[in-house]
């Protein structure tokens, strides 16, 4: 079992990664792992939160019905809610599009001793924007560097960035829509403008992979989650950020005074 990381400059073609991969782990392994993942990352939660030293921000991207909300969903089932932010980015308003793109992405940022969670991201500049033609070439293009110094600004401010990509086959992704259509509990979740994004499947892809032979850094990498099984993208996704927290080496801070000589009366 192993996540797919990407290295700087790496081409990568995602009809090469098989988005029904397990790493030959079983479902019902599968729920015990995560089931202790998730109380160890509780754990990791409470000392990032409790040093202040460092943020972690984890920015999800996948196609829709990719699983973005059930992965929020599940991995972060067991964290101190007030230690996590998730932030959801939508078309931007009138507002949004009169600043340049990251203006509203900086804010959402977690401070130090915080998680956060980006469901889309400032990724979507070069996705949908580029392939909806929403704005130019020349203004979609030199985004990749502008991305990359950003990111590479907040990981010089203590900022921990792990970006993953839920990759669905298109198969999947329309047993997924039909079942929000066929449920009448997710018709709320069926979003007609949905199937015009998945008649540009191909044109998607090729966005994606742009995004990871550019913007993979040794700093903030890209993963690639083969997300067909839903158990086995959460126990990865859960596995990078217990990882990725870990090596952080945090510790609880030294108390202030003695508190073996406080006396409680
Ligand atoms: P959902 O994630 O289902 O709530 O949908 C959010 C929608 O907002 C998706 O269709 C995204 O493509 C769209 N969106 C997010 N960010 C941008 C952006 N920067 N420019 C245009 N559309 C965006
Ligand atoms: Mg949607």
């Amino acid at each position: 079992m192993s996540v797919i990381k990407i290295k700087s400059n790496q081409r990568v073609k995602l009809a090469e990664i098989d988005p029904e991969d397990t790493g030959g782990l079983e479902k019902q392994a599968a729920k015990g792992i995560l089931a202790k993942n998730i109380e160890r990352l509780a754990e990791l939660q409470e000392v990032l939160y409790a040093e202040g030293k460092h943020a972690l921000l984890v920015v999800l991207q996948a196609m829709d019905a990719g699983g973005k909300d059930g992965t929020i969903r599940s991995i972060m089932s067991g964290v101190n809610p007030q230690g996590v932010s998730v932030t959801s980015f939508k078309a931007p308003t009138a507002e949004e599009l009169a600043h340049d793109f990251l203006w509203r992405v900086h804010k959402p940022v977690p401070p130090r001793g915080m998680i956060g969670i980006f469901n889309r991201s400032h990724y979507e500049d070069v996705l949908v924007v580029r392939v909806k033609n929403l704005v130019p070439k020349a203004i979609w293009q030199p985004r990749y560097d502008h991305i990359n110094n950003f990111e590479q600004l907040l990981v010089d401010s203590g900022v921990t960035i792990l970006k993953f990509y839920l990759h669905i086959s298109k198969e999947e992704q329309k047993k997924r829509l039909q079942s929000r259509l066929d449920q009448p509990e997710k018709h709320w979740k069926f979003n007609p403008a949905d199937l015009g994004e998945r008649e540009r499947w191909d044109d998607y892809m090729q966005a994606f992979e742009d995004v990871f032979e550019k913007c993979s850094t040794k700093t903030a990498p890209w993963y690639i989650i083969p997300a067909n099984k839903k158990w086995y993208r959460n126990v990865l996704i859960s596995e990078t950020i217990i990882k990725t927290l870990e090596s952080l080496d945090m510790k609880f801070p030294e108390p202030a005074a003695d508190l073996d000589k406080i006396v409680l009366k």
